[in-house]
């Protein structure tokens, strides 16, 4: 079971919901379908995640909010069963795999049944010939890559938060890896998924490599954050390991040039695993430099073959940029999953978080230049820098970071405003809410305004695969018998 990065000092609870406590034989009539914990310690871990706010709440004692029981079923059948039970008595029931979300997705908003999906783990099987492999849901992700690798094989997925995170929060989050640029996010990844709805049927979707039967089902559910079903099964598209690896960097004099550096290589159909572009600031603080160069850092793994066509284009369209030590790659690879900075900071009291949004090719410098300015407008902000990573055909990836030192009484306060102005600066400029790290609780407020109409075929969908409104209430901007996010 994961835990969250800063320690938990006391029981007291954040947000004031009225909370579904479950009676004592409720919870034995829980312990009779799976695996049921009730100690307050480990409900309190349950209770949270890694959303950097709720961070600073567990410093000062307190969960975002309480579970009122945690299961851990071990099968499909035992999910049922809970899920069932949870139906027919109105008990919110909040799925979570490692929690290592950083929106609040997994908090169990309005207490009941914490759904610890972790004890089903492991890969099931695999399909040499079709390169599809079967994994239960609650599989973290370096035990995935090392059954994979055992055959030879390798899953592409690799999220900076891999060794926290699960194949279902993946699928459920619709997350992104770090190579994603060869290999694609999660619901290019996915081919199939078992699924247990709220009022306990199991239903299969997808298992061929493409269909023309009405909606893509799977895709209903990949990105649903634990509020249309809960995920027990996975078919996943995996890769041979690669047989060769090659790596480039290069030193632009802007990040707008930076930027179509990147735009012409994908337009050409070149489709390097990494290709990660850092604006002045980030170049500075992780590659070192002056602050005006934006550094690019590129890597490829695959056929020999392809790859040295990829990094061909490559080098043509970086032509005018100046050749960096490749030495910059391996530096990355090295600390690219170390996120002790931010701890550390958090310790000190900053107010800090990362936004990743999406965005044509066409709207990405001005994004850039508008979320930056709007985020730097918030009293006490002191940072807000940017990369680029995960590019398309039509578009990229901003992940934007930004930091600000407020006094202790506005910190909560100067989180809201900072991602109230970054949020409204990327929907304005055709941006989107998110890439990959999903809405959960910090976002909800903004689906509506990121969807428009689409928000009611959200709530309707809902309303027709869980009419009790148990699955994860509060979270989607979506509002259920048990409740809606009232947050901030
Ligand atoms: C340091 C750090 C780095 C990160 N880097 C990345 C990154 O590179 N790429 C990326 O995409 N994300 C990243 N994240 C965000 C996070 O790791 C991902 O969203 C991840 O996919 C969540 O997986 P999890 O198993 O921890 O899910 P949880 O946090 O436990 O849950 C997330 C959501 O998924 C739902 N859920 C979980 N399991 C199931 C299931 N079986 N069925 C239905 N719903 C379920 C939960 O209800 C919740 O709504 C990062 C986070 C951290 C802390």
């Amino acid at each position: 079971m994961a835990t969250s990065p800063i320690e938990l000092t006391g029981n007291g609870v954040h947000l004031e919901y009225p909370p579904t406590q479950l009676t004592d034989d409720q919870r034995r009539e829980l312990s009779m379908l799976c695996a049921t914990v009730v100690d307050p310690g480990e409900i309190g871990e349950a209770s949270r995640d890694w959303w950097p706010l709720a961070l600073h709440w567990s410093l000062a004692g307190q969960t975002p909010t309480r579970a009122s029981a945690i299961c851990r079923p071990k099968s499909t059948s035992e999910v049922v069963a809970v899920v069932q039970y949870a139906n027919d008595s109105f008990i919110p029931v909040t799925a979570a795999g490692g929690r290592s979300g950083v929106a609040g997705a997994s908090l169990p908003l309005f207490g009941g049944i914490a759904l610890d999906m972790t004890e089903m783990h492991g890969v099931v099987a695999v399909d040499d010939d079709s390169l599809t492999v079967e994994v239960l849901a609650g599989t973290f992700g370096p035990d995935y890559e090392t059954a994979l690798n055992a055959h030879g094989l390798t899953g592409g997925h690799f999220p900076q938060s891999m060794d926290i995170s699960t194949v279902g929060g993946w699928l459920a989050c619709r997350g992104a890896g770090q190579y994603s640029t060869r290999y694609g996010k999660i619901e290019d990844i996915v081919s199939g998924l078992e699924v247990v709805l709220a009022n306990g049927s199991v239903i299969h979707t997808g298992g061929a490599p493409k269909a023309a039967v009405g909606p893509d089902l799977t895709q209903l559910f990949v990105g649903s954050e634990g509020t249309f079903g809960i995920i027990t099964k996975a078919w996943l598209r995996v890769h041979p390991v690669a047989r060769a690896e090659r790596r480039a960097a290069f030193g632009f004099g802007s990040f707008a040039d930076g930027i179509d550096a990147c735009r012409r290589i994908m337009r050409r159909g070149a489709t390097p695993a990494v290709l990660r572009l850092y604006d002045g600031a980030e170049t500075q603080r992780s590659h070192g430099g002056d602050g005006t160069e934006c550094a690019l850092l590129v890597l490829d793994e695959g056929e020999p073959l392809i790859i040295d066509a990829t990094m061909s284009i490559v080098e043509e369209e970086c032509v005018a940029a100046e050749p960096l030590d490749v030495g910059l790659v391996a530096a990355w690879m090295s600390h690219r999953n170390d996120t002790s900075g931010l701890q550390a900071l958090t310790r000190k009291g900053f107010v800090i978080d990362t936004m990743e949004i999406a965005a044509p090719w066409s709207r990405l410098s001005t994004l850039f230049d508008d979320v930056r300015a709007a985020l730097l407008t918030v009293p006490d902000a002191r940072a807000a820098t940017c990369h680029l990573s995960h590019s398309y055909l039509d578009g990229a990836c901003l992940y934007f970071t930004f930091a600000a030192t407020p006094p202790a009484d506005r910190l909560e306060s100067t989180y809201v405003a900072m991602w109230d102005v970054g949020t409204r600066a990327t929907l304005a400029g055709g941006g989107n809410l998110s890439h990959h790290h999903g809405v959960g609780l910090n976002r909800s407020r903004f689906v509506a305004e990121s969807l428009g109409g689409g928000l009611d075929v959200l709530r309707a969908v809902k309303s027709a695969l869980d009419p009790n409104g148990v699955l994860n209430p509060g979270k989607l901007g979506m509002t259920t018998a048990i409740g809606s996010t009232v947050w901030p």
